[in-house]
């Protein structure tokens, strides 16, 4: 593409960004496509003849967005909030402008520096330690696999990195609770360690990973002759948003000598507000620690913040250093393709730089106070709502309820379909989109807020049409 046909359609592509977001209001959240509906839009066979781009603004209004769900509608109360800010949106524009590798200092400094500073802003906003070094990643399940490989050399002494799996005949074990991301089995898969491995420690009422439980399990598994190898701590559950109890899990992981990794992926971007750090008191003295600006900070996917200890440590672990990437720079830089999975890297620093520059603290951290308090208005309307009932305490933007009408109660399998109606009736409306769950054999509905555009009237509006829906259910009596 020459340059001038660039500019012509990149304006019109940004004119046609800015005015899907001004009209997202208007657009169902959750797309009504059938399988196989934006296939049948397509041709089955690329085209032998290139015939430009003009045509391409027609194709996103017609193939592209009635099969796209809206993460950032005002009404997006599913799964968790994930929005790009549009100072974000440029800042990939800027990246792919630019083209540029980051994998080593030398490929483009500014790619290293940029990251390196906005990394240190983020570490002092979050109010954590200088000691700890950060680097961004794609995703957290990523930087959760980076730990668990740190992990299990320190336990093995480098002999899984030297002598592969044969290196360590002991099984090592990694304990997170039984709420834990989905990404930490993966994680234990793909180091070697073995599904089997993994102790999911059963949580308290508050589905948060009791303490003593784990202290335990790691005896337990240190008597049958297993090796104990690392705990990872959630702040902030998938389902719950339950917050495990650092501050009492950290000491028993340091005696023990266990790796201690935080997963923080939602949860710690509440952090930057000073009020909510006594929830992941402890986090000092974590070996690594994972947060997704992607998640809660606008900037967008993907950019997943992993902090750690003994970057030496993970260099070593992550490094090859072969001769052909070896510049004269290596001892004063960092060379980021050390810090984690792929060689290449593109300029994601951009994008939480923008966002950062644009808004300043004080912007992400009203943005942050203002989801709380609005998740915090619904709890009060559960709670003081006869009909309905709350099922987890609401830390972050995460609240858990359901509709359990009179004629119901006690009948777990009648409440789960009621519920699930609701959820069905509320999300076909499209106005709102949340997302029903299954805890602990307990169906209830997850109202996740905090997507960019979510303010007040909308949460209100929520709760309208979830009362609306439950009245409109006849509750069926099993
Ligand atoms: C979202 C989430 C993850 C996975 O994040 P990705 O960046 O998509 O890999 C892991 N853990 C928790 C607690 C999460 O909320």
């Amino acid at each position: 593409m020459e340059s001038k046909d660039f500019r012509r359609l990149g304006h019109e592509l940004v004119d046609w960004i800015a005015d899907y977001r001004d009209r997202l209001d208007e657009l169902p959240v959750m797309s009504r496509v059938d399988p196989g509906d934006v296939r049948a839009l397509m041709p089955a066979d690329p085209p032998e003849t290139g015939d430009g781009l003009d045509q391409v603004l027609v194709d996103l209004e017609g193939i592209v967005l009635p099969g796209i769900t809206h993460w950032n509608h005002p009404g997006w109360l599913a799964y968790f909030p994930s929005n790009t800010d549009l100072s974000s949106v440029l800042a990939d524009l800027v990246s792919s402008g630019l083209g540029a590798q980051g994998m080593n200092w030398q490929t483009s400094p500014a790619c290293t520096e940029v990251e390196d500073v906005v990394m240190e802003w983020l570490r002092s906003m979050l109010g954590l330690p200088d000691e700890f070094s950060g680097v961004i990643h794609d995703a957290a399940s990523t930087a959760t696999l980076c730990a668990l490989l740190c992990a299990r050399e320190r336990a093995t002494g480098f002999r899984q990195e030297t002598a592969g799996l044969t290196g360590h005949d002991a099984p090592l074990v990694v304990y997170a609770s039984d709420q834990a991301h989905s990404s930490i089995l993966k994680a234990v898969m793909l180091a070697g360690m073995g599904r089997e491995n993994l102790r999911l420690v059963e949580t308290d009422s508050e589905y948060a990973l009791p303490p003593d439980a784990l202290a335990a399990a790691i005896e337990h598994d240190t008597a049958a002759g297993r090796v104990p190898c690392a705990v990872v701590a959630t702040i902030g559950t998938t389902a719950t948003t339950a917050v495990d109890p650092l501050a009492d899990i950290a000491p028993i992981a340091r005696d023990r000598g266990l790796w201690l990794h935080v997963d923080a992926a939602l949860g710690g971007c509440a952090m930057i507000c000073p009020e909510n750090r006594p929830l992941w008191n402890g986090v000092e003295t974590a070996d690594s620690l994972v947060l997704n600006p992607h998640k809660w900070l606008g900037a967008g996917f993907d950019l997943s913040a992993y902090y750690v200890r003994d970057p030496d440590h993970l260099i070593r672990t992550m490094g090859t250093d072969p001769s052909y990437l070896r510049t004269s720079r290596d001892g004063s830089v960092r060379n980021l393709r050390d810090w984690g999975i792929p060689l290449g890297r593109r300029f994601r620093a951009l994008k939480l730089w923008f966002v950062i520059r644009d808004q300043g603290v004080e912007g992400l951290q009203r943005r942050v106070r203002r989801d709380m308090a609005n998740a915090a208005w619904l709890r009060e309307q559960i709670e003081t709502s006869p009909d309905w009932e709350l099922l987890a305490p609401v830390p972050l933007q995460t609240v858990c309820l359901r509709h359990v009408p009179e004629a119901l109660r006690g009948d777990e399998q009648a409440l789960a379909i009621h519920n699930l109606t609701i959820a069905d009736a509320v999300n076909a409306g499209g106005r709102y989109c949340l997302t029903p769950s299954v805890v602990r054999g307990v169906q209830l509905l997850r109202v996740s807020i905090g997507a960019l555009p979510t303010e007040l009237e909308h949460v209100e509006g929520a709760w309208a049409a979830l009362r609306q829906a439950a009245d409109g259910v006849r509750p069926a009596t099993s």
